[in-house]
């Protein structure tokens, strides 16, 4: 099938590579000029595992091709799918939908034959109407269908998510479509991925309860955390004896300091001003929101305590500036509110991460960017591990300790155990759980 892909970014990039990787033939359209110069030039933008080869493989078979010429990429494809950024909109926390908007309207334009024309980016229930009315509007002559195809992908694991999804959603009441979409996904059902058709509004508010109750879930454990340091319990354990329960499962119940990236933040607060669009107040996401915002800095707050209560004119390493590991997304991600606040707070701060540091540098000016994690930590008076990078998960602690000016570690991720770090000679604080006694 013939696919152009409008944005090119995380979700287009893999999206288009993968697709093409099935068999499809793709056009990648960005408006960022440099974005598509690298690529044809064979360069990632961006940091996802696996993505490099996918492309490589795919441009040189010449099924995966990059253009900011969207006209031509549009009047050739059979199915155009729009994955542009749908950012928090200033001011109000809606969701931005101008690159959504203009883009459809330059589809529109480019149409030829009919086409079905797939929202993937994260749109509020309703988008698709505002959609179908702008194309219409734009070009009265026009044979397509509005689709809704939300993506679940999660960064750092896009590849893995997009070739053996838990589902597919499309929302269409349009049969053309739905035949075109069926085939699109078709090398997909060998992985058994069950696709689910329904109406296009109920897929695009899947996304969003599915983004806002995973918030949930980890906002929960993080109170949950807290009470398990107050309460004197283990909340790695009680996490564990919840998620034993099928009912509830393991998955997004590790404390920590709070979930950030370019998706989560932003699709909680755009479903709140929804419910509130609609008269219908949504009190749990709301509470997730604030329990989230809340968190970010109160874990600077931790890091203070375990290093005696002041940090002014102390060293302080950070490790980890991504908002997950595997990833070079630094959007909403919780290193940056505990840095600003740690450097209110009076710290130095010197840090490292393996793929997020070109990002940081614009972000973080008064920081010292290192080599590594030993250098970071050299004359730190605490290092701090804000993103689990395997690179963290095994730190000489003998050696770290001998850089350090005074040997305390805050495991914002939990991912040390408590014995053999105090073992070593080290103050050990982590996420909801004390040291006994
Ligand atoms: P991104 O910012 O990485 O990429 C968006 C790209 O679109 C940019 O390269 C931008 O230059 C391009 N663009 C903007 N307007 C354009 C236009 N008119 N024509 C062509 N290109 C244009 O964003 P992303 O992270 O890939 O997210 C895209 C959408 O997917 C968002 O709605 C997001 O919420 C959703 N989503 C993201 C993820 C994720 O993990 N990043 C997962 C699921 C869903």
């Amino acid at each position: 099938m013939r696919i152009a892909m409008i944005g090119s970014g995380y979700v287009g990039l893999v999206s288009g590579a993968c697709f093409a990787d099935f068999g499809h033939d793709v056009v990648c359209v960005d408006t960022d000029i440099a974005k598509v110069e690298a690529l044809r030039q064979g360069e990632i933008p961006i940091y996802e595992p696996g993505l490099s080869s996918i492309v490589t493989v795919n441009a040189a078979a010449g099924r995966l091709v990059f253009t900011t010429d969207l006209t031509a990429a549009v009047s050739q494809a059979e199915i155009v799918f729009i994955a542009v950024g749908t950012p928090s909109r200033r001011g109000d926390g809606h969701a931005d939908l101008s690159f959504v908007y203009a883009a459809a309207r330059d589809v529109a334009e480019a149409l030829d034959g009919f086409t079905v024309v797939v929202t993937k980016s994260t749109v509020p229930v309703g988008t698709g109407d505002e959609v179908e009315r702008i194309m219409r509007g734009a070009n009265p002559e026009a044979d397509f269908a509005v689709v809704s195809n939300p993506e679940f992908l999660r960064e750092g694991s896009a590849i893995e998510d997009f070739r053996r999804p838990d589902r597919i959603v499309v929302g269409t009441g349009d049969q053309r479509a739905r035949t075109l979409m069926a085939q699109v996904y078709r090398p997909l059902y060998l992985n058994e991925a069950p696709i689910m058709f329904t109406s296009r509004r109920s897929a695009e508010l899947t996304k969003y309860a599915a983004n806002a109750f995973l918030a949930m879930k980890i906002a929960f454990i993080n109170e949950m955390a807290d009470l398990c340091e107050r309460a004197g319990a283990n909340v790695q354990d009680v996490a564990r004896g919840m998620g034993l329960d099928k009912r509830i499962g393991p998955k997004f119940l590790n404390a920590g300091p709070g979930y950030g990236g370019s998706c989560f933040p932003k699709d909680t607060v755009a479903l709140v001003k929804t419910g509130q669009d609609h008269d219908v107040p949504l009190r749990l996401v709301e509470t997730t929101v604030a329990v989230n915002d809340h968190r970010k800095r109160s874990m600077s707050r931790k890091v203070i305590a375990a290093m005696g209560g002041d940090v002014r004119g102390k060293t302080i390493a950070v490790l980890g500036l991504t908002f997950k590991p595997n990833t070079d997304d630094l959007r909403e991600a919780p290193s940056l509110a505990i840095i600003q606040a740690l450097e209110d707070a009076g710290a130095r701060i010197r840090t490292f991460d393996p793929k997020g540091m070109d990002a940081a540098r614009e972000l973080l000016p008064g920081v010292t960017f290192c080599e590594d994690a030993y250098d970071a930590a050299t004359g730190a008076s605490g290092v701090v591990i804000v993103t689990e990078w395997n690179a963290f998960r095994s730190l000489d602690l003998p050696r770290l300790k001998v850089l350090m000016a005074t040997p305390v570690l805050v495991d914002l991720r939990n991912i040390y155990r408590r014995k053999e770090v105090e073992a070593e000679g080290f103050h050990y604080e982590s996420v909801g759980t004390l040291a006994p006694g």
